[in-house]
């Protein structure tokens, strides 16, 4: 069943059947910075994403191999998508705040843990991997 979700102003709307009931979140520095804490999102292959309101994403290369997105109109976080080749390409990495019901999407881990700041931290029993082991598992070096 498609999960439904929008940002702050609702010029941008979305239907989406994530990958897997369940939330990530990273706390590398990138991450950080864009959404000025963490990033926590739910994984959905582009096939299983439909927008509306297209025209009022605006999104920024942040690597050679993911675009950061966000509703140009109220600054909203949207997603991380990866544009690099491979499998994983096109997987968006959709805000688990635009979730109309966010709550079907426990956090499953957390990865950059070593980069966490001290003002918060997640509560709950789950994977919480660092940043070397994060790289090592994917085989690459990247984030
Ligand atoms: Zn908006
Ligand atoms: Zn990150």
């Amino acid at each position: 069943m498609a999960m439904h979700g929008s940002c702050l102003c609702g010029a941008v709307r979305f239907e989406a059947e994530p990958q897997e009931r369940a939330s990530h979140a990273c706390h590398c520095e990138m991450c950080r910075r864009w959404t000025g804490a963490m990033f926590i999102a739910a994984a959905v292959p582009e096939a299983a994403l439909r927008w509306q309101g297209r025209e009022n994403i605006g999104t920024y290369p942040s690597s050679d191999w993911a675009e950061r997105g966000w509703c140009t109109r109220c600054g909203s976080t949207l997603f991380y998508r990866v544009t690099a080749e491979g499998e994983m390409q096109g997987v968006h990495f959709l805000a688990l705040g635009l979730f109309d019901e966010p709550d079907a999407l426990p956090l499953a881990s957390e990865i950059f843990i070593d980069a966490r700041p001290a003002a918060y931290a997640l509560a709950g029993d789950h994977p919480r991997i660092t940043g070397a082991e994060h790289r090592a598992m994917l085989g690459i070096d990247r984030n």
